[in-house]
């Protein structure tokens, strides 16, 4: 078999949280561009089901959308269930879901800290140990974490300690879980993308008049676009990572490098 068709993921069962748009959603249409099937999660519901129909029609793959709160373990033990039922196992677990605050640190209050943490940190915690349990049943898996480029760098100019925090936990939290499970056969990585275009950096009023400042700095000259993170996607879900576990995937044109 040549190394396209390793790549394939047909047969797959996948979810990907924080689905309905943005970065989730074009790695879950990359998913089932390459044969998976596909349940799109977020707290969004009607968002999460246009996008799983618009995924469906595209690639004559199965879709499911699904209400939850990556905060809330009853919410994301009651997705897992409903994946198992619709798909039967799961092969793929993408846990994106995340937010950004910009708050300077002497003004941040304590509501705000946890609804970062809770949100990308143990929102990722929940996912990956509900989706890890049942991988573990099966006899493995693959999982990935969204991180970011601000786990490894201060972005400038502006602040974002508690995400900047949240995202260098997440890595640690995958290296942690990659070398619990690798026995397991459960493997575990994540992608720490630089500045995408998506609601969160082109829509939010705080980030959009920074864009210009970002591009001055990046040495490419631009932000990325949520399908330059597809290949990536596609290559840590499938077989032909075996070998992949424990490892942060840094795509930022470059932006870290300076
Ligand atoms: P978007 O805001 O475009 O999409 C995030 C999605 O997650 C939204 O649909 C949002 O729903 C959903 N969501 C938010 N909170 C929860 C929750 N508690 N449970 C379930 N779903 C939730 O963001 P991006 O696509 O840009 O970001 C996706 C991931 O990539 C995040 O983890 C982000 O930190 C990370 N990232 C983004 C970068 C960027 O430049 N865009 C750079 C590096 C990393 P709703 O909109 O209704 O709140």
């Amino acid at each position: 078999m040549g190394i396209i068709e390793k790549l394939r993921l047909d047969g797959k069962k996948t979810f990907v949280t924080g689905g309905a748009r943005g970065i989730g959603y074009n790695i879950a249409i990359a998913l089932a561009e390459a044969g998976a099937d596909v349940a799109i999660v977020d707290v969004d519901e009607a968002v999460a089901k246009t996008s799983a129909e618009e995924i469906a029609k595209a690639t004559g793959k199965k879709t499911l959308a699904l209400k939850a709160d990556v905060t809330k373990k009853a919410e994301v033990d009651g997705m897992i269930d409903a994946v198992l039922k619709a798909f039967g196992r799961i092969d793929v677990a993408f846990a994106n879901a995340g937010i950004c605050k910009n708050i300077p640190a002497e003004e941040m209050t304590l509501e705000d800290w946890n609804q970062v943490i809770n949100i990308n940190l143990t929102g990722v915690f929940l996912t990956a140990q509900a989706a890890g349990k049942v991988m573990i049943r099966q006899g493995g898996g693959s999982i990935i974490n969204t991180a970011s480029m601000s786990a490894h760098i201060v972005n400038v100019p502006q602040p974002q300690c508690s995400y900047n925090a949240s995202k260098a936990a997440v890595i640690q939290l995958t290296k942690s879980l990659a070398v619990e499970w690798a026995l397991k056969n459960v493997r575990v990585n994540s992608i720490s993308p630089g500045y995408i275009g998506t609601d969160l950096t082109l829509n939010s009023p705080a980030l959009k008049p920074l864009i210009e400042k970002w591009n001055a700095m990046a040495p490419l000259r631009r932000l990325g676009k949520p399908e330059e993170l597809q290949a990536i996607a596609v290559y840590l879900a499938g077989d032909s990572s075996a070998f992949t576990t424990g490892s942060d995937f840094v795509i930022d044109g470059a932006f870290t490098c300076i």
